[in-house]
């Protein structure tokens, strides 16, 4: 799979540059204060201009809200239709745009803006459903009735991994729901932020709607937390690792703030005696080498019976075996590149304590393209086999590891795949309606996402999207996820010409 070259800095650059054109992006200056970069090769992209600063984003946000919120919802629905007919015509390009800054190949690039035109249509609808419930009132007369309003200017920071399908699942909502958007995307993706803020802007203008409906304000980790802390924020819908959540989550807390947390996972699959085993081999080696590795939700343990260890452990290291590492520009490669040499240290790293702890490395887990490629972090996927779930396997690494586990009993598996920190997504491979329906049960899976016969990974936007425990607990996406960008108003409508009070309390 590996070229013999690897493609020149200036003809990556260039190629960014086209993109971002084709998307309506401005130019990149020459000099600015922001870098981007480029894990296929490990080389710079090109400088990034300065984008609005904290207190002006929210002063900004703050003002645009006044009339937003009151804005019919449809209306605002029609902005987020707009939205979606620009990533309609401009797919492809920020398709090339994540594959540029995230090392996507081009089916994953092309998946995620995807799922920005889902969520789009998704909002669209939504704008017109936006409801609350009427309720029976105690007293003759009475109506209650419930109703959500709009929070506020909604604070959305991305990770790298999804550096723009995330926002869209936050932006597309909170803007149906009266909510302007300030987005803080990952100091690693800052010109896929810059080429969909553009559409938006297109999608804005076409109204006549303010532009500071969504704005961009680029920067680290600490403009992040200057947004986090500002006043003027309502809400604060943060995804990324566990660690940024817990900096996060007491700021937010402390000002009575909302916040919508989407962090780590270490996601596992139970492989039962019944299982059918072209779908655990497919399902897991999609989940756990996709992305190389770097989905949230990416298959990270695998619990399998004793009875079908050898077998499943054997068809996976086949599988890993024949998996094309390379350039994702390159048609046939089914894993790119971490997103850093730093991720790749961490994967070294992850692999010695495993070895520390009585593993051994199955297949995979070597450098490749080092030769080609030196400022690039390319790896083959690994598989290791685990004695106990020890402290490494209840850590999330954000590369491509697979641990593999036995469990005896269907109760050790179900305690196996919940016994670490993080809660995110699960998955049980087994053709036993009842250990189908256990898992899912409330004595089964604690996650947020418990699917069957698939893997943990892929999540559709119909569903809400989420995890417990040091997931963070927040839920985006589809089903009522809406209600995070929303506050519920309690009416009591009274309808008579007398005033009886509840629980029958006589007053004078
Ligand atoms: P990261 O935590 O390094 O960065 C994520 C974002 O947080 C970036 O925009 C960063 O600038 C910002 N940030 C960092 N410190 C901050 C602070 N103190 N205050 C405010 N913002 C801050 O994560 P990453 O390496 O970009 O992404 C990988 C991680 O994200 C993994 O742990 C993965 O599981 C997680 N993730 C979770 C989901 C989910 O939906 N649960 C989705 C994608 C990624």
């Amino acid at each position: 799979m590996s070229p013999v070259t690897a493609p020149s800095a200036a003809e990556l650059s260039a190629l960014a540059a086209r993109a971002l054109a084709a998307c309506g992006a401005a130019p990149l200056p020459s000099d600015g204060p922001h870098g981007a970069r480029t894990p296929i090769t490990g080389a710079a992209l090109g400088r990034v201009g300065a984008t609005v600063d904290v207190d002006t984003a929210v002063a900004r946000a703050t003002e645009v809200y006044r009339a937003w919120r009151t804005t019919p919802a449809p209306v605002r629905g029609e902005l987020v239709r707009r939205l979606g007919e620009e990533l309609r015509a401009h797919k492809a390009d920020l398709a090339t745009l994540v594959q540029l800054e995230a090392g996507k190949i081009e089916s994953e690039a092309l998946g995620e803006v995807q799922e920005m035109i889902d969520i789009c249509d998704f909002a669209v609808g939504l704008s017109r459903q936006l409801h609350g419930l009427t309720i029976a009132s105690e007293r003759p007369g009475h109506r209650l009735m419930e109703q959500w309003h709009p929070m506020g200017p909604t604070l959305v920071i991305t990770a790298f991994n999804f550096p723009v399908a995330v926002w869209s699942w936050n932006a597309a909502l909170a803007l149906v729901c009266g909510n302007p958007v300030i987005w803080k995307p990952s100091e690693l993706t800052p010109l896929t932020a810059l080429a969909t803020q553009a559409m938006l802007d297109r999608a804005t203008a076409s109204m006549g709607l303010p532009r500071d409906l969504g704005q961009v304000v680029l920067g680290d980790g600490a403009v992040g937390a200057s947004l986090v802390a500002h006043d003027g924020v309502a809400i604060v819908s943060a995804t990324g690792s566990t660690e940024m959540g817990r900096k996060v989550a007491p700021v937010v807390a402390a000002r009575f703030a909302r916040s919508i947390l989407e962090l780590g996972g270490n996601n596992a699959a139970i492989v039962t005696p019944s299982a059918d085993i072209e779908l655990v081999v497919r399902g897991a080696t999609f989940a756990a080498a996709g992305t190389a590795g770097q989905r949230c939700t990416t298959l990270r343990r695998v619990i399998v019976h004793r009875s079908r260890f050898d077998e499943v452990v054997g068809r996976l290291a086949t599988a890993y075996a024949s998996l094309p590492v390379g350039s994702p520009l390159e048609k046939g490669t089914l894993v790119g590149p971490l997103v850093t040499l730093a991720s790749m240290q961490r994967m070294h790293g992850a692999l010695e304590s495993a070895v520390a702890d009585g593993g051994s490395v199955v297949v995979g887990g070597d450098r490749r393209m080092a030769d080609t490629h030196p400022d690039a972090a390319y790896v083959a996927p690994a598989i290791v086999s685990m004695p106990a779930q020890t402290e490494i396997v209840r850590t999330e690494t954000f590369a491509p590891v697979l641990y593999v586990l036995t469990y005896d009993s269907f109760d050790e598996a179900v305690h196996l795949q919940n016994d670490v920190p993080q809660g995110l997504a699960s998955s049980i491979f087994t053709t036993d309606l009842r250990e189908a329906e256990r898992f899912c049960s409330a004595a089964g899976s604690d996650c947020g996402i418990a699917n069957v016969n698939i893997g943990p990974s892929g999540a559709e936007i119909g569903g809400a999207f989420g995890g417990e425990k040091t997931t963070g607990g927040g839920r985006e996406s589809g089903s009522d996820a809406w209600k995070g960008y929303m506050r519920r108003a309690t009416n009591t409508i009274n309808y008579s010409n007398d005033l009886p009070l509840a629980q029958g309390v006589e007053f004078g």
